[in-house]
Order: structure tokens, then C-alpha cells, then sequence
């Protein structure tokens, strides 16, 4: 085959993947494997000091997850990934080679509220810490930088609250300061947003939204995109110093645009044990053969009932940057020109009352804390997934009290509509 570049669609399904090369099986096989025979000693040795990259125990490398590995870099424009079991773990798996006790991220407001959860409380366990920003607010952003600072972190589209954020301008920022931008690409997925050609430097996913699609497994994922200098400065040492576990091994100057990859497997794996297992990944391997048919009935279907909600008198406001009268509309051109994905929250007229009676109210919808399914979901955020927050941080994050958040399926449209039809109605009575 030449080499020219292959488009989504095809990479979304071929990419990462062959024909299994000892039975020639056309599916990438589950390896339900915990370990590889090695073919005599020096080969364990070899693979043992990362002179020879190969399968160990599947604690570290699974030939089913790398094969998702391989496809999660093909789809973000990445030169590699490493999965785990969860898009949380995800999260602390792309901090963990650039922190340390006393270092901190600067992170946006507007954010899935367990993040803010974990980021605020949790990662203060191990030291570090997050200061958060309003991300639209560049000054407050470069203000929030100091010494200490090791990345700067956001949601490309941000959820719940149908904000789109300025990947351009963080990675500016984020350049100038010399730090890596982390990217929560989870409710745009690599179809509609691509944070890589915006200046990102690692991507995080949750794979057990839109990516395997259809509310099966949790998993996550961290793309890098290779193009960081860790030996650049002194910040990140365990990428550009010699590692004592590894005879002193300097993991940026052996494997350059790999290095924060091979760290993940070899050293946030093999520590921390965050794996993702490949019955999981096989079910997320399927669901991505499909992603962009999916994502694009996602957004339309969006589109179609934002715009029904938001002609609609029981209905206070619409925040969904898909929507014409969104203020970030005119981003989604340059961020995600394809769509604004199929998350969006809406203000029903009688406040937290109505919202709960509508969640209880409707048929079709599921009362569920998950999105990016096929089928459509509804949850009223500041009573679920944003209860932990005071209210300032759930308004922050676009989960006010009044606020109901849909997650839009592929079903028809209208039958979707009929639905938020008769649950407002016994809502607002
Ligand atoms: C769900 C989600 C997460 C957490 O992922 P899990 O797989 O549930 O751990 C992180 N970020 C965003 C944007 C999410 O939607």
C-alpha cells in the first residue's frame, strides 16, 4: 500500500489492527492471556530491560489492548497510547510521569464533575494539586502558572455545559510556559475534535462513553502526541533523568517521541496496575469501527431537539454550542467544525422542582449517570454527578441546580422529542 495518509473513516476501522498472524482471524482475537512465553532466556532479558519490545504479562501490554492502543493513536493523530481501565484512571495515568509532591496543574472550571472531584480532593493524597481557572480567561490562566505548574488541563467540548474551549489559545499558553496541554476529548471524541492539531500534547479519554458507544465497558486512554521536549527543562524527570529501576535508563534520550508511552506501560502500569482488561478492549475496538456514523447522527439529532427545546415556552435556556445562538457556536467552527457533539443541558422553567419531576416524568429517555450511548440518557446533574460540588462550582461547570443534562442517542429524533414533550408537560403542570 502507498503511504498516503488514510481519512477517519477507514483508519477507524483498520487502523492498529491485522489479521491475526497465527490464524489469520479477520477480528482482532480477545487474547485471554495473563502471560507470553518467552523464547529462552536472553529473550526475557531483553524484554525485561526494554531492549525489546514484546509481551511480558498482561498486567503491562495485552496483544488485544495494544491493538486498541494502536488504533486510539491512529484516530487522534498521535505517535502512541496507553489504555486503561477507566477514563478516571486515565486522568491521574497522564499525570503521573509529569508530577511530584508539591507540583500543581492549572485546570478549567468547566469540567465532567468527578473530575473536579478528583482533581480538587483526591490527587492531594499524592501532593499535588489543581488551581482552577476560567479557561476563557487568558490572563487568569497565565496568572495561575508558577514554578511548580507541570500541565495545564481542560475538555475540548465541555461537559455538560455546551461549552467549547480554546485549544489554540491554551496551547499558546501552554507553549510559552513550557508545559504540556492535557486534553479531555471525551464528549468530542477524535471525530470531531482532534486537540493534536490544536497544540495538544497528551489527549485523555473516557473509552466507556462515545468510543465503545453503547454503555458496555469503562476504559480509558492516553494518546501522546510526541511532539514534547521533556529534556527541554528540569521539570520532568522521571521522562528525561535516568530511571533507577531501569539500570538508569533515560526514557526521553532512548525512545524520543515514544518515551512518554513506553513510561506509561513500563512504569505507570506496572505500578500502578490501572489496566484495562481485553474483553474491554475488544468491545471498544467494536464500537470505534463505528464512531463517526454514530457521531454524526448524535449531532444532528442534538441539533434537532436543542432547536425543538429551545422554541419551546417551558423551556428557560439552551446551552448547546451546536444551536446558532449558543456564544460558542463560532468556536465549534475551528475546534469541531463537524458538530458539537450530542451532550447538551437545558434550564427548565420551575427550577430544581421540574427537573426532578421530568427526570421521573420521561419514557424513552433513561434516568441514567452515563452518556455518549446509543440510546439517549437524561440526568439532572446538580443532584447526581455534580451533588459533591458547592453550588458556585456546580455553576461553574454548567450543572446549576436548574439544569437538566441530555446525552442524545441515535433513535429518530422525533420519538425523541415526543418524549420531552410529554415529560415537560407533566413537569411544568
Ligand atoms: C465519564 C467521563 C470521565 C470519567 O471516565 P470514567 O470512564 O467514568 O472513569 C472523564 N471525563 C469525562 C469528560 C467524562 O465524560
Amino acid at each position: 500500500m502507498s503511504d498516503r495518509a488514510q481519512g477517519f473513516d477507514t483508519l477507524q476501522i483498520h487502523g492498529g489492527a491485522e489479521p491475526d498472524p497465527a490464524t489469520g482471524a479477520r477480528q482482532t482475537p480477545i487474547y485471554q492471556s495473563t502471560s507470553y512465553v518467552f523464547r529462552d532466556a536472553d529473550h526475557a532479558a531483553a524484554l525485561f530491560n526494554l531492549q525489546e519490545v514484546g509481551f511480558i504479562y498482561s498486567r503491562l501490554t495485552n496483544p488485544t489492548v495494544m491493538a486498541l492502543q494502536n488504533r486510539m493513536a491512529a484516530i487522534e493523530g498521535g505517535a502512541g497510547a496507553v489504555c486503561c481501565s477507566s477514563g478516571h484512571a486515565a486522568q491521574i495515568m497522564a499525570l503521573f510521569p509529569l508530577m511530584g509532591p508539591g507540583k500543581n496543574i492549572v485546570i478549567s472550571t468547566r469540567l465532567y464533575g468527578g473530575t473536579v472531584t478528583q482533581m480538587s480532593q483526591t490527587i492531594k493524597r499524592f501532593g499535588w494539586s489543581a488551581t482552577f481557572v476560567d479557561t476563557d480567561d487568558l490572563d487568569a490562566v497565565k496568572g495561575a502558572i508558577d514554578d511548580d505548574t507541570r500541565a495545564i488541563f481542560c475538555e475540548s467540548i465541555a461537559n455538560p455545559g455546551g461549552y467549547i474551549t480554546d485549544l489554540d489559545a491554551l496551547a499558546k499558553i501552554a507553549d510559552e510556559a513550557g508545559l504540556p496541554l492535557i486534553v479531555d476529548n471525551t464528549s468530542a471524541t477524535p471525530y470531531l475534535c482532534r486537540p493534536i492539531e490544536h497544540g495538544a500534547t497528551l489527549v485523555v479519554h473516557s473509552m466507556t462513553k462515545y468510543l465503545t458507544g453503547n454503555g458496555t465497558v469503562t476504559g480509558g486512554c492516553v494518546i501522546d502526541s510526541g511532539k514534547f521536549d521533556w529534556s527541554a527543562s528540569d521539570k520532568f524527570p522521571s521522562l528525561s533523568a535516568p530511571e533507577p529501576a531501569y539500570h538508569g535508563l533515560k526514557f526521553h534520550e532512548t525512545f524520543g517521541p515514544a518515551a512518554f508511552t513506553f513510561h506509561s506501560i513500563a512504569v505507570g502500569l506496572r505500578d500502578l496496575g490501572m489496566t484495562l482488561n481485553p474483553q474491554a478492549a475488544h468491545y471498544t475496538l467494536l464500537g470505534i469501527e463505528t464512531l463517526s456514523l454514530r457521531m454524526r447522527k448524535h449531532c444532528e439529532n442534538a441539533v434537532k431537539v436543542a432547536e425543538w427545546l429551545e422554541n419551546d415556552p417551558r423551556v428557560e435556556t439552551v446551552t448547546y454550542a451546536g444551536l446558532k445562538s449558543s456564544p460558542y457556536h463560532s468556536r465549534m467552527e475551528t475546534i469541531c467544525p463537524r458538530g458539537a457533539g450530542g451532550l447538551f443541558t437545558f434550564a427548565v422553567k420551575g427550577g430544581y422542582e421540574a427537573c426532578v419531576k421530568l427526570v421521573d416524568s420521561v419514557e424513552l429517555f433513561s434516568h441514567v449517570a452515563n452518556l455518549g450511548d446509543t440510546r439517549s440518557l437524561i440526568i439532572h446533574s446538580a443532584s447526581t454527578t455534580h451533588r459533591q460540588l458547592t453550588e458556585e462550582q456546580q455553576r461553574a461547570a454548567g450543572a446549576a441546580p436548574e439544569v437538566v443534562r441530555l446525552s442524545i442517542g441515535i433513535e429518530d429524533a422525533d420519538d425523541l422529542i415526543a418524549d420531552l414533550d410529554q415529560a415537560l408537560a407533566k413537569a411544568t403542570a
